[in-house]
């Protein structure tokens, strides 16, 4: 401890990204203010969204992916208590109890940040745990210590079973896969990747899912078989005919999605939004006076149906984190009235991206979609790669609501869609784009307004 205390006290409690960030911003705001990180875990904030490639080992070492160490926060003349746990909050006195494995003291805060993150989800496996929690080869995927029991559990040729074909599943499998096991993938749901993309733009990750695993959609995993400790087989189940089956398994890893930590926030009565998260507005405040929330613990509008979403992505909880610190720490900050939800990934050397809701999640509005199968580069120009891009806008006002890639440099072509989503903008003003063009890199006319044309067209032929 130690440092000049100024009147403003503000306590953040979790320090992954948004408790990292949240703390820097606070930092940056207010140079005196007294800072206090408290993380229950014993590492500083590093990145989740890199665990997967410790494993593959493109990421060689994991605590590279460590990104502000304790010097880092000591130098910034921010306390950060790691091995520390927020148990209670006290919002008349303005404190918060924080335990040790030696001590339990009292800190004043003047403004609170939950930065509290999300717990994975396991859904209801028979058999799945022993006393001490998952079996001793069963693993989520959140934590520094996840990956390293992974790793040195793992040898060449062994069966790996993923449960869930999201975006960490599918990381997972890859990353499984160039370590040599066999992976067999297991989805409730009748699509991989559901909430993410649609169905009909996913035909290039099927084809190399099929061929480099055994995927399974429509099939939830309902019992594990277990010898000392350890799964060895997994049964499956068919939705649509309840047929059982078992698959052989060394490994498993569950990625089943996450639940908001949000239990102390709701012990203090912030409102809980319906998705389960901590509801905040445009400044990352709570419902309570001076208790600010960022990351995963929150909830926020989509801009797209203004409908409540839970925030999953590191993206977000970033940018969520800089108004809590800002606003926190005695300034002002404004986040965008709602969140795009722009996303990407890369398996089996495809990339994938996408920016507001599928068009499941979009039935509510009325859409018109356009698709169209494209090259990197000019037809006479060799090493093109295809691309697929669906573009989805509204019926009535040609206003782009949603677009998905999955190819080369697809996070950079819906990286322009989020910008043109941001603001607005009109099918027909998008596809007249000026995109830069030379044959090594992009054709004259890039997919992105291609796919506008189609969009167009199909607009023009509705509102004739
Ligand atoms: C494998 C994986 C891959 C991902 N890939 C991507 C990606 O490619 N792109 C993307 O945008 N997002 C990605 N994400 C999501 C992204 O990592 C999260 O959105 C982000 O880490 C959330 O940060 P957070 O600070 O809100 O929560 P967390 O990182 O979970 O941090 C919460 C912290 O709070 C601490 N804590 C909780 N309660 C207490 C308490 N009472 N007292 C003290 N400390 C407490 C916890 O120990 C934890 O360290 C990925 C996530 C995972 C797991």
């Amino acid at each position: 401890m130690g440092f000049e205390v100024t009147d403003k006290k503000i306590i953040i409690i979790g320090c992954g990204a948004s408790g990292g960030t949240a703390a820097q911003f606070a930092r940056k705001t207010d140079r005196k203010a007294s800072i206090t990180i408290v993380e229950q875990g014993k590492y500083s904030q590093y990145s989740k969204c890199g665990l997967p490639y410790t494993v593959s080992g493109e990421i060689p070492n994991v605590y590279d992916l460590i990104e502000y160490d304790s010097e880092w926060f000591k130098k910034e003349k921010i306390e950060l208590l790691l091995n520390s746990t927020v148990s209670d909050i006290n919002t008349k006195s303005q404190s918060v109890t924080i335990q040790n494995d030696t001590e339990t003291i009292e800190k004043k805060y003047d403004t609170l940040i939950f930065c509290t993150g999300a717990f994975p989800f396991v859904p209801p496996i028979k058999n799945i745990n022993t006393n001490d929690g998952l079996a001793d080869n069963v693993f989520s995927v959140r934590t520094i210590d996840d990956v390293k029991n992974i790793s040195s559990k793992i040898k060449k040729d062994m069966k790996a079973t993923i449960i869930g074909a999201g975006l960490i599943g599918l990381e997972m499998a890859d990353c499984l896969y160039k370590k040599g096991l066999k992976i067999t993938i297991i989805e409730a749901l009748p699509q991989i990747l559901a909430n993410n993309m649609d169905e009909d733009t996913l035909q290039p990750i099927l084809s190399i899912l099929t061929e480099k695993t055994t995927l399974y959609t429509n099939h939830i995993a309902v019992q594990a078989k277990q010898k000392n400790d350890k799964v060895t087989s997994i049964i499956i189940q068919n939705q649509k005919d309840s047929k059982q089956q078992e698959i052989d398994t060394d490994i498993v890893i569950i990625a089943t999605g996450t639940k908001p930590n949000v239990s102390l926030a709701e012990k203090i009565g912030c409102t809980i939004g319906k998705t389960g998260g901590i509801v905040v507005n445009q400044q990352a405040q709570t419902s309570l006076k001076d208790v600010y929330a960022a990351g995963d613990c929150t909830q926020y509008n989509n801009s797209i149906n203004d409908k409540p979403t839970l925030i999953g992505l590191g993206s977000i909880a970033v940018r969520q984190a800089i108004a809590a610190g800002i606003n926190a720490a005695g300034k002002s900050y404004e986040l965008p009235k709602g969140v795009l939800l722009t996303r990407t990934s890369e398996f089996f050397g495809i990339e994938i991206a996408a920016v507001g809701l599928d068009s499941n999640a979009s039935k509510d509005i009325p859409m018109i979609y356009a698709k169209l199968k494209g090259s990197s580069k000019p037809p006479y120009f060799p090493g093109g790669e295809p691309i697929v891009i669906k573009i989805g806008i509204h019926e009535k006002t040609g206003v782009i609501l949603a677009a998905q890639a999955v190819g080369s440099n697809a996070a950079q072509r819906i990286n322009t869609f989020a910008c043109a989503i941001q603001n607005k903008v009109n099918v027909e003003d998008f596809r007249k784009l000026e995109t830069a063009y030379a044959p090594p890199i992009a054709p004259t006319l890039d997919v992105i307004t291609l796919v506008c044309d189609i969009a167009s067209r199909k607009f023009k032929g509705k509102n004739r």
